[in-house]
């Protein structure tokens, strides 16, 4: 869970990168950073926190020159939260100078670091992106570009990467095509983000999709493109349409919008209530909510109220406040509520504490009946390419019955999504489900 943002040939191309990493603000909210260069030095800016956190100190952005950057906002799913885990990662090495940026998890990051470290390599973070940087300084070809093919085909897992050097750009996806990143254009300039709404901000027109197994560079000689990668079955991120992505983006040529409009609808077809009310948990299960809604011809209503300004970071410090829980986030619009038989919509159920707050929260406000529907299947298998989801032990669903987890939300009624209900909705094929059948296409290596 990470966004990336590169741009070639604009004039304070850190400006815009900015604007793209704030865009894609909800892909990571843990730290950002931002390197950049105007043909000689490269320039750098990393912190933690949220975006205009980091870069709306005087000057930050302005002393970030040149006509080439690349940005990263950084949500940990691999290595601790430590700074130097703080992406882009730069580093110098014979050729020159290298930043990267990385979108996914590698799984067999930990084999080849071994390999290295036992060579004599010294790891600077504990991010699996700096494999990559070794392989690639360590490569006894001539050219970085075959160095570049040759350090990516030995790893094995999720990358959208976009990688910087004094002159060009590279913008990368993984043969299997797990997560996004998209080319557009802004007047002479390329840019590649993670999801388009980055380009809707800056006002960058979307070209294409980089496709699985794609190298694209952008240098000097133009935009080419290459595929030098073995080809492999195309298992693009379903939970990318479920929670991850923003609504208002176009992921692999659908909008994000109408994919969980659709789940809630196919939902309410597998799984009618006889109800008052359909409510979302706000922001995530507003679109599965009003597709809900439609299909039932129920009325939709918001009942629970959202407060913006709750951060991770204020949720994480202290055990005291953690314990104020969703209550933070969200509270109850009463008299929406009372005396209802109200179907409440949620895009998924994790470790199953979000459901049981606000099933109780919903009853605590004069509700009659809660019905709980979850717009994606039960999530039965943690993620090893790149969403943060917890291990097997604490998905509720890996362990647990429906009608057991309906008795611990102490919901009146539970139903989710089937996984061929999904599948009616993306396609059998080019997906990865494996977070909902337990089929990995790749294994992880330890
Ligand atoms: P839980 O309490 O763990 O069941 O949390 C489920 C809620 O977290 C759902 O409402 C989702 O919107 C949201 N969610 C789903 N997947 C993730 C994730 N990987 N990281 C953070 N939140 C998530």
């Amino acid at each position: 869970m990470c966004g990336i943002v590169g741009i070639f040939n604009k004039s304070e191309a850190a400006n815009y990168v900015y604007l793209g990493l704030h865009a894609l603000q909800h892909r990571g909210q843990e730290a950002a950073g931002i390197v950049s260069t105007d043909g000689d030095t490269f320039y750098v800016h990393k912190g933690k926190g949220l975006v205009n956190e980091i870069f709306n100190k005087k000057g930050v952005i302005s002393s970030l020159k040149g006509r080439i950057a690349i940005g990263h906002n950084r949500y940990s799913t691999f290595g601790d939260e430590s700074i130097a885990n703080v992406q882009p990662l730069n580093a110098h090495f014979d050729l020159g100078d290298i930043a990267i940026a990385h979108n996914g998890n590698l799984v067999n990051a930990n084999g080849i670091k071994r390999r290295l470290v036992s060579e004599g390599a010294i790891f600077n973070s504990n991010s699996d992106t700096e494999v990559i940087i070794h392989l690639i300084a360590r490569s006894s070809k001539t050219s970085f570009f075959e160095r570049l093919v040759e350090a990516l085909s030995m790893i094995k897992g999720a990358f959208s990467l976009v990688i910087m050097r004094e002159d060009e750009l590279y913008a990368v996806r993984d043969p299997w095509g797990f997560r996004p990143l998209v080319m557009g254009k802004l007047d002479d300039a390329v840019i590649f983000a993670s999801e388009t709404c980055a380009f809707d901000l800056i006002g960058a027109e979307y070209i294409r999709d980089v496709e699985p197994g794609e190298i694209v560079v952008a240098n000097r000689d133009g935009i080419h493109s290459y595929r030098p990668f073995e080809k492999q079955k195309e298992h693009k991120c379903v939970f990318e349409y479920i929670y991850f992505a923003r609504p208002d983006s176009l992921l692999w040529n659908r909008y994000v919008y109408s994919i969980r409009k659709k789940m809630g609808e196919v939902l309410a077809i597998e799984s009618p209530v006889d109800a008052d009310i359909v409510i979302p948990t706000p922001d995530s299960g507003v679109p599965a909510a009003l597709g809900f809604a439609k299909q039932s011809g129920l009325e939709f209503d918001f009942g629970l109220i959202r407060n913006h300004y709750v951060g991770r970071t204020f949720i994480e410090p202290a055990q005291s406040i953690r314990n104020f829980g969703v209550r933070l986030k969200l509270n109850p619009a009463k008299d929406v509520l009372d005396g209802k038989r109200v179907v409440v919509v949620d895009d998924s159920i994790v470790r199953g504490t979000t459901s049981r707050r606000i099933v109780k929260m919903i009853r605590n406000a004069g509700a009659k009946e809660v019905h709980l529907r979850i717009a994606s299947p039960p999530v039965i298998s943690p993620c090893f390419y790149g969403i943060d989801t917890p291990t097997k032990k604490e998905l509720i669903a890996s362990s647990h019955t429906i009608e057991e987890i309906r008795k611990y939300s102490t919901a009146d009624s539970v139903a989710y999504l089937s996984l061929e209900g999904l599948k009616s909705i993306m396609g059998e094929e080019g997906f990865c489900f494996a977070c909902f059948s337990g089929d990995y296409p790749i294994e992880f290596e330890r």
